[in-house]
């Protein structure tokens, strides 16, 4: 039988120096194995650029970079230089690529940790440039319809003449794009990611002569849709969030046996009786319609638990069963309803994404409770939030 996540009550080995307040559990095993799955439903000849951005959607950058080097890992994306920086730190050796904008002031830190800067568009790379007498290593990004950054796609020439200009100025390794809508179902967002590719491919070619090692346009979703497309330029696949076990959006199938990666838990703080017509938590709002039994959870939005969770939006699983928020989420506790939990006890474990019995809530699934996507909910956990490493051996088919 296939099990999404791994059981806290058994698998997890507490040591007495663990803090049981509140806590993710990251299986690097499930993390090696989602990129071998990916890799393997694309063509032959791609490979895979881990995206290991704000601490790899909150698993822990270097942790999850150091599980996938072995694999063979050409590069790793991040998305500022403080992020790389940390990399090198720990001992990333790997070419790291900063995909967002870094300031002209930190060219000599880009250089002493041989880090890889996109190049946002022709002014910035002058700028960049000027700032130091060091040759950097860059790639350009090309703007084929997201209107973020890159040189823009619907003037191919001036691209060209830009790319030379930047092999000039720097040691220039590649080009990439970035797809607007390859995670959408519909008709128009199909249309608008093969138009990007396209436009890409215009451009690529007219530098083909450059032989650039690092050509590349898709993201998690773009790899799934488009990597077979005649179009598609380059043989990479920049790997986000399904490296995580989650989805790009709800339209996207993921390749079967790539499952999320990361649980989420809070310890049950204290549990009380509350009388009908009693109010909870902050504020005058939320009343209770039935007296009922109240249990405090030792997480709140400073560990990342949104405060869109407040009243009933969201619920979490205490011994297998729902037990909907109440109230708003506080700072640092968040009360939820466990009048239909049995057996409610300070001291239980209280899953906020993962697995409780035959119940789960995913990232995605908490991220639409909360109006938004999985993305947001996995990077908006908090640094305070301690991470543990099962090596994912428990975790099994
Ligand atoms: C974040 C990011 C990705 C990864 O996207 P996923 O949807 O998580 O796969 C790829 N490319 C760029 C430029 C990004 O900013």
């Amino acid at each position: 039988m296939k099990r999404r996540y791994s059981d806290v009550s058994k698998e997890r080995n507490y040591k007495a120096t663990d803090s049981k307040r509140c806590w993710t559990e990251i299986s690097l095993s499930r993390i090696k194995r989602n990129f071998k799955i990916y890799g393997g439903s694309l063509p032959e000849g791609f490979k895979i650029i881990p995206v290991i951005k704000a601490d790899a959607y909150g698993h822990g950058a270097s942790a999850v970079a150091k599980a996938l080097s072995p694999l063979g890992v050409p590069l790793f994306a991040v998305a500022t230089v403080d992020e790389a920086v940390q990399l090198r730190r720990d001992g990333v050796s790997e070419e790291i690529l900063i995909l967002g904008y870094t300031s002209p002031e930190e060219a000599e830190r880009l250089y002493e940790y041989g880090l890889t800067q996109t190049l946002t568009d022709d002014f910035y790379a002058e700028e960049l440039a000027a700032a130091t007498d060091k040759r950097l290593v860059a790639q350009y990004a090309i703007d084929t319809g997201m209107h973020r950054i890159g040189l823009d796609a619907c003037f191919p020439s001036r691209c060209e003449r830009a790319i030379r200009r930047g092999a000039e100025l720097f040691r220039l390794n590649g080009l990439f794009t970035h797809l607007a809508s390859a995670d959408s179902g519909e008709e128009k967002g199909r249309v608008m990611a093969q138009a990007q590719i396209e436009r890409f491919s215009h451009v690529a070619k007219r530098v083909e002569d450059m032989a650039l090692p690092f050509v590349h346009c898709l993201n998690t979703a773009g790899g799934l849709s488009y990597a077979e497309l005649p179009e598609c330029v380059g043989r990479f696949v920049r790997l986000g969030i399904s490296l995580y076990g989650l989805a790009p959006s709800e339209e996207v199938l993921l390749p079967s046996g790539i499952e999320p990666a990361l649980s989420w838990y809070a310890t049950v703080a204290s549990v009380r009786a509350v009388k009908r017509g009693e109010t909870v938590g902050y504020g005058t709002d939320f009343r209770m319609e039935r007296s009922g039994i109240i249990a405090t959870l030792t997480a709140g939005y400073a560990d990342g638990y949104s405060r869109s969770a407040s009243c009933g939006r969201a619920y979490v699983l205490i011994n297998g069963q729902r037990a909907p928020v109440v109230g708003r989420v506080c700072m640092d506790q968040t009360m939820v309803d466990v009048s239909r939990v049995s057996h409610v006890r300070a001291g239980d474990t209280a899953v906020l994404i993962g697995r409780s019995g035959e119940e789960i809530i995913t990232a995605d699934g908490l991220g639409r409770m909360l109006g938004t996507i999985g993305y947001e909910v996995v990077c908006g956990i908090s640094p305070r939030v301690a991470k543990y490493y099962g090596n994912g051996t428990e975790i099994t088919d």
